[in-house]
């Protein structure tokens, strides 16, 4: 790594803000809208802290005008008049135009976040189109489970869209996410008002001009760009005509967001929080262990809700699988987002670059523990940069804030253990349940652990590989609900039961429960 690094800057973009005043603005009606009061605020490149753009600051009167927007939009049609065939073939369209541009989505979404241009070109992206097709086929393919009673009588359980849904989506993985729920929401027929994270707003603000370009009708989707709390994406939670609110963050705000949406009692569902581990027993494949376990920590500059932050290894192969990861972190190439050979890329902003750099400065400080790798804000890269090395910290004792709280950057927790229980226990012992990753080529075990651990998600000599049909989410404070697949279909619908009697029926008026 060059002493000089500077990061270009971008190439004019085609997706970022053309209009005058360079502002990426809410998407509300099928349009390009200002706030009403005109204010902005800073698209930051956390590579280097140059302002990218400015974007347009909402607050509850952008959400009044979003919802109304959505609300009449789906009184009136005709998205929530569609059939399922019609919606699918619109989903398909976004999908197709999502990867059409997967080269400028790409760009801007590494601009915004910091990450490497190999991880939003190769998934990001690519997903984040997924999403729209995997929802293309599945809305068509939805059973409606019926009965017949022993009276003749027909039981149909059909489902129906909510109407206004909410969605409020992290910084992270930025468009991945905000498809992820956008996509089941318009495939069940509701109209969907979306929060982006204000650290990541420009992805979101693109799709405005796929909306159009698909010939989604007005209102059906609509992006208030804003912050929080106090703002934007407080007054869409607290929205009565807003019926539920699908959220991924952080699980503190899980818990703003569950009390402010209580009054008008909203359907909720959460994916928040995690503290995955990798655990590595002494029969597993070493090798490949310690290099995936690597990965899973470092990916995406750690900053993935499925992170393997933890690694725990049995003690007869720690000193070996220590050593693969030293190795594999002298690997990673620390460099321009927008560089194709580029392996880590900036935190996703300088504020949360200090967040994680305090809890490695609180390690150095814990008797025993050793940083083996990294630890520190790297002297070549641009100051203004959120940069911080790939850092490496064993002998870390479990109940240390390392353990128990999620840092969400590039820093690897090593603990060892000598029994399957203890390994268990480790894993088990925070208030996080959402992925964990196990190594060994013992059957039994593996099956073992799978059942106890107790995380919404379990791999088995892997890490992050998702069939989108399977249930997401994390169980005690990871998340409440789960998304992916017909999941997140029946989240965003209303359940209807229709009963079905010929005239000769008998029993009318008698309750049968
Ligand atoms: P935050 O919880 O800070 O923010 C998430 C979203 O919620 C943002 O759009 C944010 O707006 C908004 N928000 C914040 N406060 C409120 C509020 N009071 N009312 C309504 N909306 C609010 O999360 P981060 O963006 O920091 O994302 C990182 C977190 O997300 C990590 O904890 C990570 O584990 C989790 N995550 C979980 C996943 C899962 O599937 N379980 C997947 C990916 C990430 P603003 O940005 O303007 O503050």
């Amino acid at each position: 790594m060059s002493e000089n690094f500077s990061i270009p800057m971008p190439s004019k973009n085609p997706l970022l803000p053309k209009n005058p005043s360079g502002t990426a603005f809410h998407f509300i009606n099928g349009a390009f809208t200002a706030s009403s009061d005109s204010r902005t605020f800073d698209s930051v490149n956390p590579a280097n802290g140059e302002v990218l753009c400015n974007v347009a600051l909402g607050g509850a009167v952008e959400i009044d005008l979003a919802v109304a927007a959505a609300d009449r939009a789906w009184r009136e049609g005709p998205w929530s008049k569609t059939t399922a065939t019609e919606r699918a073939v619109m989903l398909r369209k976004i999908g197709d135009e999502l990867l059409a541009r997967k080269q400028e989505f790409a760009e801007l979404e590494s601009l915004d976040s910091g990450k490497p241009l190999s991880e939003t070109l190769n998934a990001d992206i690519p997903r984040a189109a997924f999403n729209f097709h995997f929802y293309a086929d599945l809305c068509n393919h939805q059973m409606s489970p019926s009965y017949r009673s022993d009276d003749g009588s027909h039981h149909t359980t059909i489902r129906e869209p909510l109407g206004v849904v909410g969605l409020i989506t992290p910084w992270n993985l930025p468009l991945y996410l905000a498809t992820w729920k956008l996509a089941p929401a318009l495939a069940q027929g509701n109209s969907v008002v979306l929060k982006p994270a204000e650290l990541t707003p420009l992805t979101a603000y693109a799709l405005g001009e796929i909306m159009i370009k698909v010939g989604m009708p007005p209102g059906v989707v609509n992006i208030v760009q804003g912050f929080g709390p106090s703002s934007a994406g407080e007054a869409l939670v607290k929205h009565p005509d807003v019926k539920a609110i699908s959220f991924t963050g952080e699980t503190s705000t899980g818990s703003a967001i569950m009390a402010a949406g209580a009054p008008s009692l909203k359907k909720m569902s959460f994916e928040l929080g995690g503290k995955g581990a990798s655990i590595i027993f002494a029969d597993g494949d070493i090798e490949r262990a310690a290099k995936i376990a690597t990965r899973a920590a470092m990916r995406n500059q750690g900053q993935v809700c499925l992170a393997g932050s933890r690694l725990l290894v049995e003690e007869s192969v720690s000193a070996r699988v220590i050593e693969i990861v030293k190795a594999e972190i002298a690997k990673i190439k620390m460099g321009s987002p927008l560089d194709a050979e580029t392996t880590l890329g900036a935190l996703c902003g300088v504020e949360h670059r200090n967040k994680v750099k305090g809890y490695v400065d609180f390690a150095k400080t814990i008797p025993g523990v050793k940083v083996e790798a990294g630890g520190d804000i790297p002297e070549h890269m641009p100051k203004a940069g959120a940069w911080f090395e790939p850092t490496l910290l064993t002998n870390v004792p479990q109940d240390s804030r390392l353990i128990q709280e999620e840092i969400f950057g590039p820093v690897l927790t090593v603990q060892t253990f000598k029994t399957f229980d203890e390994a268990i226990n480790m894993v088990n012992g925070t208030k996080y349940g959402l992925s964990c990753s196990v190594w060994t080529k013992d059957i039994d075990k593996a099956n073992d652990a799978a059942n106890k651990i107790r995380t919404g998600l379990v791999w088995i000599n892997c890490w992050f590989i998702r069939n989108l049909h399977t249930a997401f989410g994390g169980m005690k404070q990871s998340g409440v609900g789960r998304e992916g697949g017909q999941t997140s279909l029946d989240f965003f619908s209303e359940m209807k039961t229709v009963c079905v009697a010929n005239s000769r029926h008998e029993r009318h008026g008698m309750v049968w429960i």
